[in-house]
């Protein structure tokens, strides 16, 4: 039997990761390199991981986890906020380049077929995947496919307006779900708890009045686990706008499985439950329903590639079997 080892990579737009990975998505092999900010530097770079991982391994096809408005059929990334590509074929650009299948995703659409495959999704028929990381990326599995809209663009649940006139977001609105609830949302949180003057025996309130800037998502959560109250009250925040988003996403999609993934999603501990609960209390009809069951990622930030990896398998092995 022939077997597909596979190069999964996650463009995020500060870092590169790419995998080799088998297919039971084990990761075999990793490397990584910072996001260059120009589309040659950032295509050269891609090839460079690549040839490095088949210095050592045997590799069938690579697959790309994008964070950005992709075609349809995927073949064009039409635009991402965060890396340089603009209408750019990037599958087909790289695949003349390296002489390899290159198959690309959407970064959130990758994590829900990883999850589903080998994490906290399996089983999952309606699945929702909110990857809470520096913003929210969302995947959604109906009938247990992808599913893209009418434009490729959907789903954009991290952008659904929950406080009107709200903090304002990267995307132009004000009040977006991810500003609330977000890696980003927990340093705002944070700045405004302290600003209230109600923690002067918070560590974390004494780093940022040394150093306003420093703070960051992982510190909060890093704190709350050691404790912090600042950092324990920025996620009690935190999941009641989780509780509420979920129960507006419950409300539309009436999901069976709701996986949080991302940077954030991996800190479920300090918030799962609370967020469960206000989920609950929230969604229409609560008492005379089945509620969707709410997990924190088995797979953590490993996620997208492991997921571009498998779509790029599926995608070699369909063609060699045609
Ligand atoms: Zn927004």
């Amino acid at each position: 039997m022939t077997t597909h080892h596979t190069v999964g990579i996650d463009i995020g737009g500060t870092s590169i990761r790419a995998a080799v990975v088998d297919e039971r998505g084990e990761i075999l092999d990793t490397v990584r390199a910072q996001t260059p900010a120009t589309a040659p530097a950032l295509e050269k770079c891609l090839d460079r991981l690549v040839f490095d991982l088949a210095s050592r391994w045997s590799v069938s096809a690579v697959g790309l986890a994008i964070a950005g408005f992709l075609t349809p059929d995927c073949s064009r990334v039409r635009f991402s906020p965060h890396l340089p590509w603009r209408e750019a074929a990037v599958a087909a650009d790289m695949t003349a380049r390296i002489g390899l299948p290159v198959a690309c995703e959407h970064d959130a659409n990758a994590a829900a077929i990883a999850e589903r495959r080998f994490g906290a999704a399996a089983g999952g028929r309606n699945v929702v995947v909110l990857a809470i990381g520096t913003g929210i990326g969302a995947g959604l599995l109906l009938d247990g496919e992808i599913y893209r809209g009418s434009h490729g663009v959907a789903p954009e649940l991290g952008h659904l307006r929950v406080v009107p006139s709200g903090r304002l977001c990267a995307c132009g609105k004000n009040g977006c779900f991810e500003r609330y609830c977000s890696g980003t949302a927990l340093v705002d949180n944070v700045v405004e708890l302290v600003a209230d003057g109600k923690y002067p025996f918070s560590q974390i309130a004494r780093e940022i009045a040394d150093d306003p800037g420093s703070l960051t998502g992982r510190r909060v959560a890093a704190g709350a686990h050691d404790g912090d109250p600042v950092g324990l009250a920025a996620f009690a925040d935190f999941a009641q706008w989780l509780g509420l988003g979920l129960a507006m996403i419950g409300d539309i999609f009436d999901p069976d499985l709701i996986v949080l993934a991302g940077g954030v999603g991996a800190s479920s501990g300090l918030f799962l439950d609370e967020a469960r609960e206000h989920y609950g209390a929230l969604l229409t009809g609560s008492g005379h329903r089945r509620l969707a069951r709410i997990r924190g990622t088995q797979l953590g930030e490993a996620a997208g590639m492991i997921g571009a990896a498998a779509i790029a398998r599926s995608r070699v092995v369909q063609v060699s079997a045609s």
